[in-house]
C-alpha cells in the first residue's frame, strides 16, 4: 500500500518519527490510535486544568483563586492529577499587569514559514506554546511538565528554539530574548533557558530538513528501543512480532538471534511498568485479581523513617560499641550525593569518596548509546 504524504507537521511529529519511523507510519499516516498510557493521560488533564484556570484568573483580574480552583478537578481524575494540580494552584500566583499573553495558545506557519492560522488549509507546520507573556522586554514561556524526573539542566534543544522561533514570529517580535521556563508540576520546581537571537536562526530550515527526511523515507523501518513502552502501537509492530515468535530467541546462538533477544527483552522491561500501572489502577477500582495460586493485590508494608543520631544514641545506651554501630548505619554513594546536594555541597562528595574503598563491579543492562 501507498504510504500518503501528510501535508501538516508539528514538533511531536517530527519527535514521533525520530523515535521510530514505523510508529509515525502507524500513528500519523494510517491513523492507527494510541494506546494511551497513564502519563498521557495526567498530562493532557493537568494541561486542561491549568489552561481554565489561567484564563478565569486573566478575565477575572486575579492573581489566584483557590476557591474556584479547588472545585474546578474533574471526579474521575486520579488521584495523582488531584495531587499535583492542589500542588500546582496552592503555588501559582499569576504574574501581575499581564498585557500581552496567551493560554495554549496556537501557532501555524505556511510552506513558507510565514504565520497564518492555525485551521486554515496552508497551515503546514502547527505548534501549541502552553503559556506565554511579555515582561518589559523579555518573552516569557511556560511549558507545563508532568514528568516523574526533573533535569539538572536544560539544553536549547531544537522543540525549545522552535517554540522560541515562532512565539517571537507571532506574539513577541519585539522581545529582545525569550526565557523558556520548564515548570514541573509534580514538585514545583522550574528550569529555565534564555534564547537569545542567534538561538533562533535557522530554526525553520533545521525543520524543513527534518520533513525532508521523513518525505523521503521509503521503509519507516521499526526502531525497537527505549520508546517500546510508550509508544501504544506495539500491537502493530512487525518488530515486536517477530521478536515474540522464533524459539531461537529463547536460547540465542548467533548475533542476529541475540539482538532480537534483546529487542524482546527491552520490551518486556518498558512495558511491564505501563502494564503493572494500568493493572494497579483497575485493583484499586475492582479489587484483587487471582492467577493460579497466586493473588495480585494490595500487600501493606510499614516503612520507618530511621534517624541515625536518635538510632546511634539508643544503641550506644544499650550497651552496643561504635564499631558495632556504625556498620549498621549503612550509606551509599547515592544517598550522600543527594543529601550533599540538598545542602548545596556536591564539593565535598570527591573529598569522602576518596575516604571509602571502591568495589569495581560489572552488570550486563542496557544504557544509552551515548552515556
Ligand atoms: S514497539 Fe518499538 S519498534 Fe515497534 S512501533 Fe513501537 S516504538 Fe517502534
Amino acid at each position: 500500500m501507498p504510504v500518503k504524504k501528510l501535508t501538516q507537521y508539528s514538533f511531536s511529529r517530527l519527535d514521533l518519527y525520530e523515535r521510530c519511523p514505523w510508529a509515525y507510519k502507524k500513528v500519523i499516516l494510517e491513523g492507527v490510535p494510541r494506546v494511551s498510557n497513564e502519563a498521557m493521560v495526567t498530562g493532557k488533564m493537568l494541561h486542561v486544568l491549568i489552561a481554565d484556570y489561567l484564563l478565569r484568573l486573566i478575565n477575572q483580574k486575579q492573581q489566584t483563586d483557590w476557591q474556584w480552583a479547588e472545585g474546578a478537578a474533574p471526579k474521575d481524575a486520579s488521584p495523582d492529577v488531584l495531587q499535583i494540580w492542589q500542588r500546582f494552584y496552592n503555588s501559582f500566583v499569576l504574574p501581575p499587569a499581564l498585557e500581552v499573553y496567551g493560554v495554549e495558545h496556537q501557532l501555524a506557519f505556511d510552506r513558507n514559514w510565514q504565520p497564518c492560522e492555525f485551521s486554515a488549509p496552508e497551515a503546514y507546520f502547527r505548534m501549541v506554546v502552553d503559556f506565554h507573556f511579555l515582561q518589559g522586554d523579555l518573552a516569557v514561556v511556560l511549558d507545563w511538565k508532568s514528568n516523574r524526573v526533573v533535569p539538572e539542566t536544560v539544553e536549547k534543544d531544537l522543540q525549545l528554539r522552535t517554540y522560541g522561533w515562532g512565539l517571537k514570529q507571532v506574539a513577541h517580535p519585539d522581545a529582545q530574548e525569550i526565557l523558556l521556563r520548564l515548570h514541573f508540576l509534580r514538585y514545583s520546581k522550574e528550569r529555565e533557558v534564555l534564547l537569545e537571537p542567534q538561538d533562533l536562526e535557522g530554526v525553520p530550515e533545521i525543520l524543513a530538513d527534518k520533513i525532508k527526511i521523513i518525505e523521503e523515507d521509503q521503509d519507516y523501518d521499526p526502531t525497537p528501543g527505549s520508546f517500546c513502552g510508550l509508544c501504544g502501537i506495539p500491537a502493530h509492530c512487525p518488530a515486536m512480532a517477530q521478536a515474540l515468535m522464533p524459539i531461537e530467541v529463547l536460547a540465542p546462538a548467533t548475533r542476529d538471534q541475540a539482538e532480537k533477544a534483546a529487542s524482546l527483552l527491552l520490551t518486556l522491561q518498558k512495558m511491564e511498568k505501563e502494564l503493572a500501572a494500568r493493572l494497579k489502577e483497575w485493583v484499586r477500582e475492582h479489587g484483587v485479581i487471582h492467577v493460579g495460586d497466586m493473588v495480585y493485590g494490595p500487600i501493606r508494608t510499614i516503612s520507618y523513617g530511621l534517624d541515625p543520631q536518635l538510632v546511634t544514641s539508643t544503641l550506644l545506651e544499650a550497651g552496643l560499641s561504635r564499631e558495632q554501630v556504625w556498620p549498621l548505619l549503612s550509606m551509599t554513594k547515592t544517598n550522600l550525593e543527594k543529601g550533599l546536594r540538598k545542602l548545596k555541597r556536591q564539593d565535598l562528595l570527591k573529598l569522602t569518596l576518596t575516604s571509602a574503598s571502591a568495589n569495581d563491579s560489572e552488570k550486563i543492562d542496557f544504557r544509552k548509546i551515548n552515556s
